[in-house]
């Protein structure tokens, strides 16, 4: 289960930008949530305060019940994908979606489950053997995607996951993440800035704009005018 709330919350960063205004947001358990907005609003820096990798300043963030305010990343059961496809370039695929099962030293015959599992719905179970620099770039997306698949996470964060990849490839991986919502069943955080993006995407559009919400809806919400 993984239900988000921010009640209030502010993020001011140490040298006095305040990135986040009193935000109030309750995410819904298995939604999927994308936040829109220009570069610079406040997207990224709500993302890392549900990973636990920014602290909230002001106000309160729930996960179900439970405040996260001081809960640090690793004990929130959450997963990020990057822009940045962040993989270690001296391992193979398959140690780059099973390092977080070995820092959590699950049994081998479990790893090598869940990493061929993930690999195979990701369609790179022939490049496990591989370098990450011997992928194109839509691969090595893929692989941090398996990554993050195999923990298993209650929450997912995705932080413009397809910015790096060209138009066609960004367009045929944004069915792929809809699917990998559909069958992970889990609550799915995204930011974009790009609107065909949400549209596609999200149960339920969020717009910032300076570090304020917008807008909160449903894509037709949103777009439909007259
Ligand atoms: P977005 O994800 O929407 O592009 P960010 O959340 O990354 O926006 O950043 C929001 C604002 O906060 C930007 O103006 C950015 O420069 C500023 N910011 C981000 N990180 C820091 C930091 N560590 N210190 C100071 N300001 C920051
Ligand atoms: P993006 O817009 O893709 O989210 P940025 O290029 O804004 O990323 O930020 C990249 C990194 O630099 C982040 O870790 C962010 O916290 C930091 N950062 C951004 N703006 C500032 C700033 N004004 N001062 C200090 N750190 C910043």
């Amino acid at each position: 289960m993984a239900r988000i709330r921010f009640q209030n919350v502010d993020k001011k960063y140490p040298n006095g930008f305040h990135a986040v205004k009193d935000l109030e947001l309750d995410i819904a358990h298995r939604e999927f949530v994308v936040l829109l907005g220009p570069s610079g609003c406040g997207k990224s820096t709500t993302l890392n305060m549900i990973a636990g990798l920014e602290e909230v300043s002001n106000g309160e963030l729930l996960f179900d019940d439970e405040m996260v305010n001081y809960a640090p990343p690793h004990r929130r059961d959450v997963a990020m994908v990057f822009q940045s496809y962040a993989l270690y370039p001296h391992k193979s695929v398959f140690d780059n979606i099973a390092f977080g099962l070995h820092m959590r030293k699950r049994p081998a015959h479990e790893i090598e489950r869940r990493v061929r599992d993930a690999a195979k719905r990701l369609e790179i179970d022939h490049l496990l053997d591989r370098r990450p620099s011997h992928l194109s770039g839509g691969q090595r997306q893929r692989v941090a995607l398996g990554r993050a698949m195999v923990r298993d996470p209650a929450v997912f964060l995705m932080d413009e996951p397809l910015s790096n990849l060209d138009a066609a490839l960004r367009i045929s991986m944004r069915a792929e993440i809809k699917e990998l919502h559909r069958a992970m069943a889990t609550t799915f955080v995204y930011v974009t800035h790009d609107q065909a993006e949400a549209l596609t995407l999200a149960d339920r559009i969020v717009v910032m704009c300076d570090g304020l919400v917008q807008q909160i809806g449903a894509p037709d919400e949103i777009y439909e005018r007259p």
